[in-house]
């Protein structure tokens, strides 16, 4: 019977349903059970130490493989997961996956310092998130000043006493903190101050204006000073020429992560890559 009605049932869609829901509703429902199905992959992205063009971590990317869809950037699922209410099953995923492939390089002989996991804000709401933490560096057997977390302005200010709360929680375990996309949200620096942070990672937008935009290279000499006075190191996102290097040098920016060196890659390709103390030239 559905068979038969197959076509109709096609056409009640298409009449009644815009494009995006009837995609939103396969996407929907093939996400539910991805992690299950091991349809989830990290890809990691080197980090480049400006001071001697050695590795100096790697930022780790999440991708859904999807049989039919293909490889699924992450803008395209982890907002719908967040809604979803399925993001913490997928951020508990991506923090075991990152912490066990930096035990298994290692294995491999090959010591990453660093790897930097994304969370959403829907993790950072619940004090969970430091259980979750902990849990995958003891399970794994990493040190916990190997793995780094990133946040955004915004996930702080939504409200900044509890985000505080949970950030002094995950750095009192001995993770690294840093703040990604820094310039592009709106942040107090009251709460700057007071937040428990390691780095600032200056978004990518800022260092695609240097070379033409001198606001943006404003902004970008403003950030690398702030994280200096605050005791941070700066780390620049989306650098993709060598010229942008330079002046992020330069202007003391600590490290970079663009194109230019790597796009993200999974990782026995970072291994190739980066495993044989390779240097990124000047
Ligand atoms: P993000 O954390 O700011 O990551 C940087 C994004 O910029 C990545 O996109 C990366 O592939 C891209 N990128 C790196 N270098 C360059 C460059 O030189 N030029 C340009 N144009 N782009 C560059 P991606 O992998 O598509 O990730 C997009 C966003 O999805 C991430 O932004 C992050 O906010 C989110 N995301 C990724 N993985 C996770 C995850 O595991 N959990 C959560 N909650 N969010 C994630
Ligand atoms: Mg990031
Ligand atoms: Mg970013
Ligand atoms: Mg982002």
């Amino acid at each position: 019977e559905a068979k038969s009605q197959g076509r109709n049932t096609y056409q009640f869609f298409s009449q009644d349903l815009t494009t995006g829901t009837l995609e939103r509703l396969v996407m929907e429902s093939a996400l539910r059970g991805a992690v299950a199905r091991k349809e989830l992959v990290l890809h990691y992205q080197p980090q480049i130490d400006f001071a001697d063009g050695s590795l100096a971590g790697a930022e780790a990317l999440v991708r859904w493989q999807h049989p039919e869809l293909g490889l699924v950037p992450p803008d395209r699922f982890i907002p719908l997961a967040e809604e979803m209410g399925i993001i913490g099953e997928i951020g508990e995923w991506v923090l075991n996956e990152a912490c066990r492939q930096m035990v298994a390089w290692a294995a491999e002989g090959f010591e990453v310092p660093l790897v930097a996991v994304n969370l959403s804000a829907r993790q950072i709401d619940r004090d969970q998130i430091v259980e979750i933490t902990a849990g995958a560096l003891q399970r794994n057997g990493l040190a916990a000043e190997r793995l780094e977390l990133e946040v955004t302005e915004s996930m702080i200010m939504r409200e900044p006493e509890r985000a505080l709360d949970v950030l002094d929680g995950l750095r009192a375990l001995g993770v690294a903190l840093a703040i990604d996309d820094f310039g592009t949200g709106y942040s107090s620096l009251a709460y700057l101050r007071r937040l428990p942070l390691n780095r600032l990672k200056v978004d990518q937008s800022f260092v695609s204006d240097i070379g033409h935009d001198t606001n943006g290279e404003a902004i970008i000499r403003a950030v690398i000073a702030l994280a200096r006075s605050l005791g941070l190191s700066a780390v620049a996102e989306g650098v993709e020429t060598q010229a942008q290097a330079a002046f992020l040098r330069a202007e003391g920016c600590d490290i970079g992560q663009g194109y230019l060196y790597d796009k993200p890659m999974p990782a026995a390709s970072l291994r190739a890559s980066w495993g044989r103390g390779r240097k990124a030239a000047d």
